[in-house]
């Protein structure tokens, strides 16, 4: 009803054609193999056509960009087609991204690339099957039109093969779809919203009134403490965490100039758009995201009498995150639990990471390989990226392995357990940036290989899966510097 979403259907697309899919979703959606095949499947989710009870709409939001009040913004290129019910009673938003303008597009052009496209699609599964919060994508498809991108805005448009994704969630609202009925002093449509969120999405909260929506932003900000404590875990940066695009389930979502962690640099981001500030740095997501809840926190103040309640809420995060994040130290080293002395042993560990330029995937996976009984670094031989960096931190390294070793035996675990956990919480397979440059370099050349071998690689990110090595190897030096590879930004 126009203050929170507007009807708006999806602008067609000359050639609709199905380039990729997530078996799993499509599965879970009830689309047979044959569905999947037939043109009207492109069709629906190219923006061409759609299936009976489809209505759909954009949703407005307004959002907080790199520290920034920036007003009302909305889905500029997203388009909803509408909700499923899955056999197990789980309830499924479709979104295509890239369906054409909508009332929110202001002058831009409600399109997407394939580069980005096929990122936005493979990260979502990826995140999905390493167990992490995020939004799904059921499919993407070429659209036959082209689109034009100043990559890095520095003059240089060119024309790029346009794509849709369809992505899926419980729900798409943002914090910004609360900050903006606030920023307008629209109380009652702030009040209407939550009240449905809560409602469709947190239906097992009980209470009424001022206790329910404590409860409900107290669950906000644990569940943001726990997507971002497995995003330190495994080396994910979202890059553009800017309240619009952060999930109120706590998913991980809009996938942009995310990128992955090679080397261990906690100031790195492989966003252009914020190389000034790097606001969005690895290191800095904890305290981002909780910056961003004290943003909501401001957002829902007028449904509380005071500010007890939220600031309860903020205390949750940091609890939560805390909480977590002992449970990464302990789960990624191989203890039981994690002590005091363990926090220093992870932080002493990064600080040498860092200094040693080691790939923080490689190391914390060859980690489960070291014996604890006569610590080597020989497991751990492909993790590093400077020879010279490395041999100035090997006595060090040396050194804090027998720390650790010391540490594992006596917590007096049994060897295999401990080796199985640690694979459980270090993956082998991230979709390193890399590798998904190459998938996209084969897509544009009309070769949908590469996607769909990433796409089967990431589906098992913890196990060895021998003959895939190929797909767990650290960088390689050509990509150290390329766009696509580590740099990325926002233009999509
Ligand atoms: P993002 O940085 O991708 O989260 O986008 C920020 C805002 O810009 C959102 O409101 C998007 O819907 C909008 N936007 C980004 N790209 C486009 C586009 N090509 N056409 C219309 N709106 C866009
Ligand atoms: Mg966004």
């Amino acid at each position: 009803d126009g203050a929170a979403w507007s009807p708006v259907m999806p602008t067609p697309v000359p050639a609709p054609r199905l380039l990729a899919h997530s078996a799993e979703m499509a599965a879970r959606l009830g689309f047979s193999d044959a569905d999947i095949a037939s043109p009207g499947f492109a069709r629906v989710f190219g923006g061409n056509a759609l299936m009976p009870g489809m209505q759909p709409f954009a949703a407005n939001y307004g959002g907080h960009q790199f520290g920034h009040w920036a007003g009302q913004l909305g889905d500029g290129r997203a388009i909803s087609l509408g909700e499923v019910v899955d056999r197990e009673g789980a309830r499924w938003e479709l979104q295509l991204k890239g369906a054409g303008p909508t009332p929110y597009s202001r002058r831009a052009d409600g399109r997407a690339v394939l580069r980005s496209s096929i990122r936005e699609f493979l990260c979502s599964e990826a995140m999905h099957h390493l167990g992490i919060p995020t939004t799904r994508a059921l499919s993407l498809v070429g659209t036959g039109e082209a689109v034009v991108r100043d990559m890095f805005y520095d003059g240089h448009p060119r024309e790029e093969p346009g794509a849709v994704v369809c992505r899926v969630a419980p729900s798409f609202l943002r914090f910004g779809s609360f900050e903006l009925p606030y920023a307008r002093g629209d109380v009652p449509l702030l009040r209407r919203l939550a009240d449905f969120c809560i409602r469709r999405d947190f239906p097992h909260l009980g209470g009424e009134g001022e206790a329910l929506y404590a409860a409900w932003f107290a669950e906000v900000c644990a569940r943001t403490a726990v997507v971002v404590a497995h995003w330190m875990r495994v080396g994910f940066v979202h890059g553009v965490m800017n309240t619009d695009n952060m999930s109120i389930l706590g998913l991980t979502i809009d996938y942009g100039p995310y990128g992955w962690i090679d080397d261990y640099d906690p100031d790195w981001t492989p966003n252009t758009t914020d190389a000034q500030g790097r606001r969005y740095r690895f290191g800095w997501q904890p305290r981002i995201a909780h910056w961003n809840l004290v943003r909501l926190a401001q957002a829902l103040s007028p449904l509380f009498a005071d500010t007890a309640a939220l600031q309860a809420g903020l205390d949750r995060y940091e609890a939560t995150f805390l909480a977590a994040e002992r449970g990464n130290i302990a789960a990624k080293l191989g203890l039981a639990d994690c002590r005091d002395e363990d926090v220093d042993l992870m932080r002493d560990l990064q600080a040498l990471l860092h200094s040693a330029e080691a790939d923080m995937t490689l190391f914390f996976r060859g980690l489960a390989d070291v014996d604890p009984d006569a610590p080597d670094a020989p497991p751990l031989a492909g993790a590093f990226y400077d020879d010279a960096k490395r041999a100035a931190t090997e006595p060090a390294l040396m050194a804090w392995l027998a720390r650790h070793g010391a540490r594992v035996i006596a917590d007096g675990s049994d060897a295999g357990a401990r080796r199985a956990a640690m694979q459980a919480a270090n993956p082998k397979f991230v979709l390193r940036n890399y590798l998904a440059q190459q998938a996209i370099d084969r897509a544009e050349a009309g070769d949908m290989g590469g996607v769909e071998e990433l796409l089967e690689v990431m589906r098992r990110p913890y196990d060895e899966q021998p003959g895939k090595e190929a797909f767990a190897a650290r960088r390689p030096d050509w990509a150290r510097d390329r766009a696509g590879c580590s740099m990325l930004s926002c233009s999509s």
